[in-house]
């Protein structure tokens, strides 16, 4: 009976210690070739998360509202234009228009008059007016607590769906994706894409849902107060050390 040769097993490769990889990955940071396989890793996405929470533990949404309606015209109100300018209008706007039964019978022209600071005037009333009139025809007077629901009312995208299902109801749908949530995802490379939509997914897909809706308020508070458009403050930016975004300002 022949003896089978006992083979030896392979050698294991020693992978290198974490330090050593950071610094790696920082040193080819530096020679503009960042380490994007590794810009949604989970630990390094979950370090981007604790940051977050670190910074902007009770981040919401800015736009003052005492309900699901009046969040939803609120944020209908606020595309191209700022929640500072949303909210002033919002004060009387309300006592004027109390519910949607009042917006979905307003005067076109006069309600044109009284969002006319939020920009866009023309188009805003028509989608408030037409939402307001299909809460009250299809829902029963209730803002829809579903997105397949929600997207079918005019003037309300996926964004705004996810404003009022997040904000208002505590329902996780999706990610917000506005302005600075696309702007911050590509910068801190959680995704590449320029388009919200497929940003969105990208961001579902590498964020844990049960921290969607706050994900959502603290990216959009971070591009408001530190990571701005041009010249974010990358010295006061607490992620700075995870950032390898080409604008940096360090
Ligand atoms: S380091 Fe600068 S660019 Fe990066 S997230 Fe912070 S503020 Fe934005």
């Amino acid at each position: 009976m022949a003896m089978k040769s006992k083979k030896k097993p392979p050698k294991k490769k020693k992978s290198a210690p974490t330090k050593a990889r950071a610094a790696k990955s920082a040193k080819g940071v530096k020679a503009g070739k960042p380490a994007h396989a590794a810009g949604t890793e989970p630990k390094r996405v979950a370090e981007i998360l604790a940051k977050l929470d670190e910074a902007y533990p009770n981040a919401t949404c800015e736009l003052k509202h005492e309900n699901a309606f009046q969040l939803l015209v609120s944020t209908i109100l606020s595309a191209q234009c700022t929640d500072v300018r949303v909210n002033q209008v919002a004060e009387t706007l309300y006592k004027k228009y109390p519910d949607a039964k009042a917006f979905a019978y307003a005067t076109p022209s006069e309600l044109q008059q009284d969002i006319r600071p939020t920009g866009f005037f023309r188009n805003k009333t028509k989608s408030v007016m037409g939402a307001s009139k299909a809460i009250l025809e299809k829902f029963g007077g209730q803002v829809p607590r579903t997105m397949e629901e929600i997207l079918t009312l005019p003037g309300v995208a996926r964004k705004t769906g996810n404003v009022v299902l997040g904000t208002a109801y505590g329902i996780a749908s999706g990610v917000v994706v506005d302005t600075h949530v696309l702007r911050l995802s590509n910068r801190l490379d959680l995704s590449r894409s320029e388009d919200p939509k497929k940003v969105e997914q990208d961001l579902m897909k590498i964020i844990p849902q049960d921290k969607w809706i706050q994900f959502s308020h603290q990216l959009i508070w971070h591009g408001r107060r530190v990571c701005h458009a041009r010249k974010p403050k990358c010295l006061e930016c607490n992620m700075e050390s995870l950032c390898y975004a080409k604008d940096k300002t360090l």
